[in-house]
């Protein structure tokens, strides 16, 4: 029988090792590029101005090494500050690039939450850096979001009403568990651990009605764009409750601007608002200061071009781009079924002729549309409308595909109306937008728009495991996603910096 030699190992005995803890980062790995980037490449000086302990107090942690821990541990799908601050204690790489250093997670903690502002400084030497390695192309940009609970209760959200309704029962609840304990006291049935429940649901009843008291204090209705008030959130009010593909999620949007030459992500913010789409300015201010920033010229005769899907859609935002000297490609709620279905549609404003002389629209079957009145739908938004007679439209040939009503066309009580707001009159940026989008040109390169934004976020989301901001406030928030952009943003480096390096594979 052969013989093979044994060591004391393969019985889980320890070993001590004498190592030297940077050879540990082998090269062609993002731990390695990691350690030689930050702090070095990647300018981080900024922290040293949050501390003031020069000529008293104890030394604290590098921000250089707490950097390179949490980017490693979001880079390992890890947004726990415990489980990151656990790394240093068993994991060599994370150790190699701590020095040796054991921060404890509540100062990894507080380093996230608090240093949101500095991390954009952050944010734009990594993109500087990118820029360097030829990885931005700077003329089109996609721009979407990102939809993710926070650390906010979805059950302690709601309207003032709603609100005061859940504080009585939360009231009554309390009163029923303290009447439920007297009883058992009463008849003798109180043990050790009925006591202990009691004590333990009691005090999370009072702490629940003594957060919701004092927010209903201090409460002030949040205004809708086209309700009269939006929910507020007790644990989180800057959180808003968000519709996604799988149902409702208390928590915030995570907005990018994506490039389309390596999907590096130019701008990021954090968005509590189930409206997005009020948030393009922004982002395009953002995107344009951030390129200004780190040097990326435009190639003269062009222009910037940003596409958004429909959620961005409103003249507003058309005209912000137009301001900006931007090209923007944003199609209306209806392109994919005009895209699509164009026999089952219903007509819709384009296939109506306007007259502006008689002020009056001519409809498919070549009947009149006359001025009714000034019309205001859901309290805001303002139009003219302008209606068919009903005796044309019930016997018209066309009606089926004109008219909504599911009725009889002969039973119909109105005849066909249209309404024209700012947004779809003539000459309007959004019917301008309209236009554009039946061009196969335009269309092309609409439909690229899914292959640059989607893979950014696919990749935060299923390989790094973003399924929650782990913080409360937009601050906070807005610090955590643009740490989580930044981490996306060197793993696209990793190959060009190894090419650079010499270790290309
Ligand atoms: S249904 Fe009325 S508005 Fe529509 S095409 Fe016929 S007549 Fe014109």
């Amino acid at each position: 029988m052969a013989k093979y030699k044994h060591t004391d190992i393969e019985n889980g005995q320890g070993l001590f090792l004498s190592i030297n803890l940077k050879e540990q980062l082998l090269p062609v790995t993002f731990e390695h590029m990691l350690d030689d980037l930050i702090g070095g490449r990647i300018d981080i000086s900024d922290f040293d101005k949050n501390y003031n302990n020069d000529k008293t107090g104890a030394k604290a942690i590098p921000p250089e090494v707490l950097i390179k821990l949490i980017i490693y541990g979001y880079s390992k799908g890890m947004k726990s500050s415990r489980k990151i601050s656990e790394l240093c204690k068993n994991h060599i790489i994370a150790k190699a690039l701590t020095d040796g250093m054991e921060p404890h997670w509540t100062t990894i903690a507080s380093f996230i939450s608090s240093n949101s502002e500095i991390f954009k400084e952050t944010f734009v030497e990594v993109l500087a850096y990118c820029a360097e390695l030829g990885l931005i192309g700077g003329n089109t940009f996609a721009i979407d979001g990102c939809r993710l609970p926070s650390n906010a209760s979805i059950e302690l959200s709601g309207t003032q009403k709603e609100l005061e309704k859940r504080f009585k029962v939360f009231k009554r609840m309390a009163e029923k568990h303290i009447e439920k304990h007297k009883r058992q006291d009463e008849n003798g049935e109180s043990t050790k651990e009925t006591e202990e429940n009691y004590q333990k649901r009691q005090k999370k009843l009072s702490m629940q009605i003594t957060k919701m008291s004092d927010f209903l204090m201090g409460m002030k209705q949040k205004e809708g764009k086209y309700v009269k008030e939006i929910r507020s959130n007790v644990t989180d009010n800057e959180s808003a409750m968000i519709r996604t593909s799988t149902g409702y999620i208390q928590g915030y949007i995570g907005l990018a601007a994506v490039d389309d030459r390596n999907q590096i992500i130019v701008s990021a913010g954090a968005a509590g608002s189930t409206n997005e789409g009020e948030y393009l300015p922004q982002m395009l201010d953002d995107t344009l200061k951030n390129i200004d920033e780190i040097g990326v010229k435009l190639p003269e005769g062009k222009k910037r071009v940003i596409m958004s899907d429909s959620n961005y859609f409103s003249e507003d935002n058309l005209r912000a781009c137009h301001e900006r000297n931007i090209e923007p490609i944003i199609p209306d709620r209806q392109y994919k079924k005009r895209l699509g279905g164009k026999e089952n549609r219903r007509y819709e404003l384009s296939d109506f002729k306007y007259h502006e002389e008689e002020n009056y629209y001519e409809c498919p079957d070549g009947k009149k549309l006359k001025y009714k009145n000034p019309r205001v739908l859901f309290g805001k938004r303002e139009g003219k409308e302008y209606v068919a007679s009903v005796k044309d439209c019930r016997i018209c040939p066309l009606n089926t595909k004109c008219i909504k009503s599911k009725k009889e066309p002969s039973k119909i009580k109105h005849g066909r109306s249209l309404l024209i707001t700012k947004s779809n009159e003539n000459g309007s940026f959004c019917n301008e937008m309209r236009k554009n989008l039946n061009t196969i040109e335009y269309q092309d390169e609409y439909a690229r728009r899914i292959g640059i934004v989607e893979p950014a976020f696919a990749f935060i989301k299923y390989c790094m495991g973003l399924n929650l901001f782990t913080l409360r406030s937009k601050k906070k928030v807005n610090g955590q996603w643009l740490l989580y952009c930044m981490v996306h943003n060197l793993r696209k480096c990793l190959k060009e910096y190894n090419k650079e390096m010499g270790y290309a594979t």
